[in-house]
C-alpha cells in the first residue's frame, strides 16, 4: 500500500506521521510525476484558495482527475473544499465529489472546536471519534454520487464520501487516534472506483 501525501501546503507531515504509526509507506507529493503507483492521496488542511492556484501552476488538476476516477483520494478540511463541486467563490477546484461546502462555517480561527462524533462504520465503532474542527468547511448539500457520513447533531454534514472519494470538515491527522487513516486505507483498498 502506498499512499501519497499532497505536499504542497498545509498540514501534509500529520498525515504522514499519522501513515506512518500504522505501518504505511507515504510519500509527500510536489509534482504530477509522483502521482505514479498511489494507491491512494490524502489532500491535507490548510489554506483551500492557496493550495487551488498551486495545484493549476504546478498542472496538477488534470492528472488529479483522472486519480479519482481509480484511486482513493481524502481531502481534509481545506482538502475537502478542492473535492467539491462548489464553495460558494470563486476558485479553483477539483470538482470530483457531488457535494457543495461552505468555507470557515464556525466563524473565525478562535471559533475552532472539538467534538465528539458518532461515526459507526468507523472500526470500531466506539468510543466515538472525536474531532478538531479549524477554520472548518460545512458540507452544505450532498447530491448525485455521494452520501453523508457524519452530520453533528443539529443535522450540519461533515463528513461524506463517493466510493472511493472522501471528505472530512476536521483533522484526524491532529490527533492519535488512526480510525479515520485506517477506514481511508480500506477505501484505497477496494478493487475500483464505485
Ligand atoms: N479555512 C480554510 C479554507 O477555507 C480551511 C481550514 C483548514 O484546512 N483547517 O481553506
Amino acid at each position: 500500500m502506498k499512499i501519497g501525501v499532497l505536499a504542497l501546503q498545509g498540514d501534509f507531515i500529520e498525515h504522514r506521521h499519522s501513515l506512518s504509526s500504522l505501518g504505511v509507506e507515504s510519500v509527500e507529493v510536489r509534482l504530477p510525476a509522483q502521482l505514479d503507483g498511489l494507491d491512494g492521496l490524502i489532500i491535507p488542511g490548510g489554506e483551500s484558495t492557496t493550495i487551488g492556484k498551486l495545484m493549476v501552476a504546478y498542472q496538477f488538476m488534470e492528472p488529479l482527475r483522472s486519480l479519482a476516477r481509480e484511486k482513493a483520494i481524502w481531502g481534509t478540511c481545506a482538502g475537502a473544499i478542492l473535492l467539491s463541486q462548489d464553495a460558494g467563490r470563486e476558485q479553483d477546484l477539483l470538482k470530483v465529489m457531488d457535494i457543495k461546502i461552505a468555507r470557515n462555517a464556525f466563524g473565525r480561527q478562535v471559533n475552532s472546536f472539538e467534538t465528539d462524533l458518532q461515526a459507526p462504520f468507523l472500526e470500531p465503532a466506539e468510543p466515538p471519534y472525536h474531532a478538531v474542527f479549524i477554520r472548518a468547511p460545512i458540507i452544505t448539500q450532498v447530491f448525485g454520487r455521494a452520501e453523508p457520513l457524519i452530520a453533528l447533531e443539529d443535522g450540519r454534514v461533515v463528513a461524506a464520501r463517493q466510493g472511493k472519494l472522501l471528505a472530512t470538515s476536521f483533522h484526524p491527522e491532529l490527533t492519535p487516534d488512526t480510525r479515520f487513516h485506517r477506514y481511508f486505507l480500506e477505501l484505497a483498498r477496494l478493487p475500483h472506483a464505485e
